[in-house]
């Protein structure tokens, strides 16, 4: 198991591949950010960010999305994955917030994951980015870097990735690293084809060093 001064160092030398790592999908206010975040389940940001403009110039807000005709809201996003059922969760998320919340997002992540289409993943996101509370959101490159480093067994859950985690890198770093280990997970290494030949990371990384036979 990599333990937390080593894998500290494989941290920094991922920060500096990736300097300006950040979140890619496009919004304006907290509540698209909450839409485009559900919207990204199982897609690509870039497939969401091409959906979202013509979705949000005509559902800007909880209010308009709240009132959508679901069958019309799908028109908007048939492009992205598991459509059917996000139409669904979005616009009664809309609906949920300003039943429950004034129209607001609530900025709890217990409170937030009573909303459709909203995991704990969603919720850290949407914390973090919108209003800098500090959490790790923990999507399929996250969990896969954590694995390949073994800092995680093999079988751990997210749940454990995300403590993990937390327990390693220092909270005030915690929102930074996470967009540090998606760009790494997204451009370097990847699920099918990790760079390892060329990978600063490799003396860390035992998954890395079995596959090249190092
Ligand atoms: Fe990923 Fe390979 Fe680098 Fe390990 S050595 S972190 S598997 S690219």
């Amino acid at each position: 198991m990599l333990n937390k001064k080593d894998f500290l160092k494989a941290l920094n030398l991922i920060e500096q591949m990736f300097p300006e790592a950040h979140g890619e999908l496009n919004w304006q206010t907290p509540f698209q950010l909450l839409i485009a975040t559900i919207l990204s389940a199982q897609a690509t940001d870039k497939g969401v960010n091409k959906a979202t403009p013509a979705l949000f110039a005509n559902y800007p807000d909880a209010k308009s999305m709240a009132r959508a005709d679901i069958l019309e809201v799908e028109g908007y996003i048939k492009t992205i994955g598991l459509y059917h059922m996000k139409a669904k969760n979005i616009v009664r998320t809309a609906q949920m917030l300003l039943e429950k919340f004034d129209g607001e997002l609530p900025k709890d992540k217990k409170l937030m994951q009573t909303l459709p289409g909203v995991g704990r993943k969603t919720a850290n996101v949407v914390l973090a980015e919108a209003y800098g509370i500090p959490g790790i959101a923990v999507d399929t490159h996250v969990e896969r870097i954590s694995k390949r480093l073994n800092i995680v067994e093999e079988n751990a859950s997210v749940l454990d990735v995300e403590r993990k985690l937390m327990a390693y890198i220092p909270e005030e770093k915690w929102v930074k690293s996470h967009h540090h280990l998606i760009f790494f997970g997204r451009y370097h290494c990847t699920a099918k084809n990790p760079d390892c030949e060329s990978c600063p990371v490799l003396k860390y990384c035992k998954f890395g060093q079995e596959r090249l036979g190092v």
